[in-house]
C-alpha cells in the first residue's frame, strides 16, 4: 500500500511538471504553471521522505538533517528570489542551475562509493555465498554494473561541468570575472573533452589496471577544468546561449540520477529540463546566428572590446520632448522597441501609460520583441506583462520586421544591440549574423537612452547617426513620464 501511494505521488509529480511546463509557455498561465510544478515537486519530495523504503524495508531516517537542509534552503531561496532585481535574474538562474549540477555530481560521488563498497564485499565473500548469489541472480537478474557505473560517471561529468560552468557564468554576469581566452583555447577544450571520453571508456571497460578511485577523481578534476575553460572566454552577446545549454546539462545530469535510483519523477523532471533547455539553446543559437558546435568548443564572441570594424561616428541629431510628443500623437502607427534600459529604469508601467494615451488619440501601438533583448530569455515579455500590457500587442521579431516599412515612428526605449545594423552589414563585428529588429525601414526612429555609450556587446551603433534617427536623451522612466504629460496637454 505504501509503495502504491509512493508511486501515485511520483505520477502526480510527473504530470504536474508536464502541465506546469505547458502553462509556462503563455504569460497568462505562467504563474499558475510554476505553482503546479512546485506543488507536484513538494508532493514527490515528502512522499520520498516518509514513504520510501530500501530493500531491507528501512525508511530514509536522518530526519533532523533532511529537515534542517530543507528549512535552510527554503529560507535562503525565498529571500534571494524576493530580493533579486529583474535585471539580475540571469545571474540567479546561473546560480540555481549550478546548485542542480552540484547535486547531480554529489549523487554520483556517493553512489560511486556505494558501488565500490559492493565490489569489495563481493571480493571478500566466501565461495559458497558467491554461488548462492549467482543462483539468486539467475532468478532475478541484477542491473548491469557497467551500466550503473556509466550512469554514475555521466552524472558526475555533466553535473560537474554544469556546476563549474554555471559558477563562472554567474561571476561573469555579476561583473566579478572578465572574459579570458587562453592561446589555442579551442584545441585545449577539445583536448579536455577527449580526455573525459578516454577516462570514461577506461573506467567502464576496466582495462587500464589503474586504481578506479584515482581515475574517478581524475575524471572529476578534468570535468571541473572543462566547465571553467568552456565558459571563461564566452562573452558579448553569447552568454544566454551558454546559460541555457548549462541548464540542459543539469537536466540530463538529474535524469542520470533518476535512472540510477529508478525514480520516475527525477527521471521525468531531468528529461523535461534537459529537453526544454536543449530546445531553448537551439532557438537562441538561431536568434543569434551561432552554431551549437561553436558553443561547445568555446571561445566565440568573447571579444567585447573588439568593436565594429566599420568606422562609426559623425553627427547625431537630438529631438525635444514636445517634438517627440507631436510626432507620435499625429502618427498612424507607432512601434515601441523595449530593451535592457527599460528594465533598468523600471519604466514598464509608464510605458504602458504612454501606449494607452496614444491609443486614445487613435494611434495604433505595438511592441517589437527581440528574442535576446534585456538580459534573459523572455525578459521583455515578463517586464511588460508585469505592467499588464496585453500579450497580443507584443510582436515577435519575424512578425514585426516586415511591418516596419508601414510604421510612422519607432520609439526605442533602452535598446541598443538588438537594433544595431552592424549585425547585418559588418562581417568584422562581434554581433555579425545576429538577426536584428529592422527599425531603419520605418519613417522616423527615436532612440531614448542616457548617453551615446554602447550596450552589452560594447560596440558602437551606426543607427544613432542615420538621418532618420533622432536621439531623446534621459532616463527612460523620466522621459516617458514627461512624454505622457506632454501628450495629455495636447
Ligand atoms: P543593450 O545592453 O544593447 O543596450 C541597453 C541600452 O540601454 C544601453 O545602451 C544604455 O545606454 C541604455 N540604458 C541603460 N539604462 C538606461 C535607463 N535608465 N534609461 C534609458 N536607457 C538606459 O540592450 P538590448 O536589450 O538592446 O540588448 C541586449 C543585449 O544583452 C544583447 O547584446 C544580448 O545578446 C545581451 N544579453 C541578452 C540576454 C538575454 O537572454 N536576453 C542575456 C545576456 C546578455 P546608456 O547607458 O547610454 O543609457
Amino acid at each position: 500500500m505504501q509503495n502504491f501511494i509512493l508511486l501515485l505521488s511520483y505520477l502526480i509529480g510527473s504530470i504536474s511538471f508536464i502541465v506546469g511546463l505547458k502553462m509556462l509557455s503563455h504569460p497568462d498561465t505562467a504563474r499558475k504553471g510554476n505553482l503546479y510544478a512546485a506543488v507536484g515537486m513538494s508532493i514527490a519530495i515528502f512522499a520520498t521522505i516518509f514513504l520510501y523504503t530500501n530493500e531491507a524495508g528501512q525508511h530514509l531516517g536522518n530526519y533532523p538533517w533532511i529537515f534542517a537542509a530543507l528549512i535552510i534552503g527554503t529560507i535562503i531561496g525565498t529571500m534571494m528570489a524576493k530580493k533579486v532585481q529583474m535585471t539580475a535574474m540571469p545571474q540567479m538562474v546561473s546560480l540555481f542551475n549550478g546548485m542542480g549540477g552540484a547535486c547531480a555530481a554529489i549523487i554520483s560521488i556517493v553512489e560511486f562509493k556505494h558501488l565500490m563498497h559492493k565490489e569489495e564485499l563481493k571480493e571478500t565473500t566466501s565461495s559458497v555465498t558467491q554461488f548462492l548469489n549467482e543462483v539468486a541472480h539467475l532468478l532475478i537478474p541484477p542491473a548491469n554494473p557497467k551500466l550503473i557505473l556509466l550512469t554514475i560517471l555521466l552524472g558526475l561529468v555533466i553535473g560537474t561541468v554544469s556546476f563549474f560552468g554555471s559558477m563562472i557564468a554567474f561571476g561573469k554576469l555579476n561583473g566579478n570575472i572578465n572574459d579570458k581566452t587562453l592561446p589555442a583555447q579551442q584545441v585545449i577544450n577539445i583536448g579536455l573533452l577527449l580526455i573525459i571520453v578516454g577516462l570514461l571508456v577506461a573506467m567502464v571497460s576496466g582495462f587500464t589496471g589503474i586504481d578506479t578511485t584515482v581515475l574517478f577523481w581524475s575524471l572529476f578534476g578534468v570535468s571541473a577544468l572543462y566547465g571553467i575553460l568552456f565558459v571563461m572566454p564566452i562573452g558579448g552577446a553569447d552568454m544566454p546561449v551558454v546559460i541555457s545549454l548549462l541548464n540542459s546539462f543539469t537536466g540530463v545530469a538529474a535524469a542520470c540520477g533518476g535512472f540510477l535510483y529508478s525514480n520516475p519523477v527525477m527521471l521525468t523532471g531531468g528529461i523535461l529540463v534537459g529537453s526544454a533547455g536543449t530546445i531553448l539553446t537551439i532557438l537562441m543559437c538561431k536568434a543569434m546566428n551561432r552554431s551549437l558546435t561553436n558553443v561547445i568548443v568555446g571561445a566565440f564572441g568573447g571579444n567585447k572590446t573588439g568593436g565594429a570594424s566599420e568606422e562609426v561616428g559623425g553627427a547625431y541629431k537630438e529631438i525635444s520632448m514636445s517634438d517627440t510628443a507631436v510626432l507620435m500623437a499625429y502618427s498612424k502607427r507607432v512601434v515601441i522597441v523595449p530593451g535592457y534600459g527599460l528594465a533598468v529604469a523600471q519604466a514598464q508601467h509608464t510605458c504602458h501609460e504612454l501606449e494607452k494615451v496614444l491609443e486614445e488619440k487613435g494611434v495604433e501601438v505595438t511592441y517589437a520583441i527581440h528574442p535576446v533583448a534585456g538580459r534573459m530569455p523572455g525578459h521583455m515579455n515578463v517586464l511588460l506583462a508585469e505592467a499588464d500590457v496585453p500579450y497580443e500587442k507584443l510582436k515577435e521579431m519575424e512578425e514585426v520586421n516586415p511591418e516596419f516599412a508601414q510604421t510612422d515612428v519607432v520609439l526605442i526605449l533602452g535598446a541598443n544591440d538588438v537594433v544595431n545594423p552592424a549585425a547585418k552589414n559588418d562581417p568584422a563585428s562581434p554581433i555579425y549574423g545576429m538577426p536584428i529588429l529592422e527599425v531603419e525601414d520605418a519613417t522616423h526612429v527615436i532612440v531614448n537612452k542616457r548617453s551615446m555609450k554602447p550596450g552589452y556587446a560594447g560596440i558602437e551603433n551606426a543607427l544613432f547617426y542615420q538621418p532618420k534617427t533622432s536621439m531623446l536623451f534621459g532616463d527612460a522612466k523620466k522621459v516617458l513620464q514627461a512624454l505622457v504629460s506632454e501628450m495629455k496637454n495636447m
